[in-house]
């Protein structure tokens, strides 16, 4: 963006720079030059969306009753739909009408909520490494970011007794993220516990993000907040369909938890957008009541992936250990390059796109992520580059 600032808002200059810009300068020069560049870079799956959702949403689109504004607050089939979906697996009872709120995909959710809870100067405590709308949001919203260092010694858990006691008092929300992007980590039960007692201690809303506890692996099934006791008292969960099923274009999320937060986002959504073409919702609630077979065909997908990116690269001296849960590897870069070098060396001499850690923040300097959202002949094709690359 260069000087030229003018005319825009002071809060858009908070807003962190933009750290790719040259990677994405080279990836599209070696595309112009006719170079075949492999893209490992967005957690985006590239399995299509299951065929009984693209039908439902066929049917939908077809039905005039669908043309028309939707309700602000989602249907009540698609309500119960996530209601009914959240208590068959996690045994979380929620009240359709007071405790669920769909959004357009969760990214809505998480980049608003700030808007309806934080006041200028409010602190927002935020994981560094994190998905970068939990402190952008809190920047719209005149709120400081306080970011909390997540490391391979604390296994990529904030450490929530460090907070210094100023910054607790200042807090209003606290975001968590497990299974986390980037880094993968999940977290034992032990620590959403720790995480509800600080919250209540604090008077913090809890927000956990939790749009890949469906992409798990080996049997571990990551759990929700709102499992644990006293989180309905504090805390809001943000869902979505994006990832479980394959429909991150459909722009299909939710946010739900304790009735009065809920209400205080919706009173705020009404303001913001008109509803969720009911299509993508009938689609959704399709998706919800369908079963595991495709989740499962797809962490069976992943799985294999995860499996084959550690044997290749590991015998040429990575270090990449299989993740429980999501479609990422979290992996240290090798010595003698930062993430965004190291990436960028990549690129030069394998044409294969990965992500610098330093992107989610400064604690994810040295590493890099992988996501295995690549077709298989691609992901291969990638792999054997990488297997012959010199660093
Ligand atoms: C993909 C992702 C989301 C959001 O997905 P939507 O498509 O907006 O529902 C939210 N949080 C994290 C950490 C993600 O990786």
């Amino acid at each position: 963006m260069g000087e030229t600032t003018i005319g825009t808002a002071k809060r858009m200059s908070r807003i962190p720079p933009y750290l790719f810009a040259e990677i994405d300068r080279k990836v599209r020069e070696k595309k112009a030059a006719g170079i075949d560049v492999i893209s490992l870079g967005i957690g985006d799956p590239d399995l299509p969306t299951p065929a009984r959702i693209v039908s439902a949403a066929q049917e939908a689109v077809a039905d005039p009753a669908n043309h028309q504004y939707p309700s602000y607050f989602g249907l009540r089939e698609l309500r119960e739909a996530i209601a009914d979906w959240y208590r068959g697996r996690f045994g979380v009872p929620l009240d359709p009408d007071s405790q669920v709120l769909p959004t357009l995909g969760s990214k809505d959710g998480i980049s608003h909520v700030p808007f309806a809870f934080v006041d200028p100067g409010d602190v927002v405590l935020a994981p560094d490494p994190g998905y970068t709308p939990y402190a952008t949001g809190a920047i719209m919203a005149e709120g400081e970011p306080h970011l909390l260092p997540l490391t391979l010694e604390n296994g990529w858990l904030p450490d929530l007794d460090a907070v210094p006691a100023d910054v607790r008092r200042r807090a209003k929300l606290l975001w968590l993220n497990y299974p986390n992007n980037p880094t993968a980590a999940t977290a034992p039960d032990a620590f959403f516990e720790q995480a509800i007692a600080f919250c209540r201690e604090n008077g913090i809303i809890l927000c956990h993000d939790a749009p890949y506890s469906e992409i798990a692996f080996e049997g571990y099934r990551p759990p929700s907040l709102l499992q644990f006791p006293g989180a309905i008292e504090v805390g809001l969960e943000f869902h979505s369909v994006s990832k479980t099923y394959n429909m991150t274009g459909w722009r299909l999320g939710w946010i739900c938890g304790n009735a009065e937060l809920v209400r205080a986002v919706g009173q705020l959504k009404t303001n913001l957008d008109s509803g969720i073409f009911q299509a993508v919702q009938w689609a959704s609630v399709e998706a919800l009541r369908g079963g595991e077979q495709d989740t499962k065909a797809a962490n069976a997908v992943y799985h294999r992936r995860h499996q084959k990116v550690a044997e290749v690269l590991n015998r040429t001296g990575w270090d990449i250990r299989p993740p429980r849960a999501t479609f990422y590897v979290w992996a240290p870069v090798p010595p003698g390059y930062d993430s965004i070098g190291f990436a960028a060396h990549v690129l030069d001499q394998a044409a294969v796109n990965l992500t610098p850690g330093v992107g989610f923040g400064p604690h994810g300097e040295g590493y890099f992520r992988l996501s295995v959202t690549a077709p298989d002949a691609r992901l291969d094709e990638a792999l054997s580059r990488l297997e012959k690359l010199s660093y």
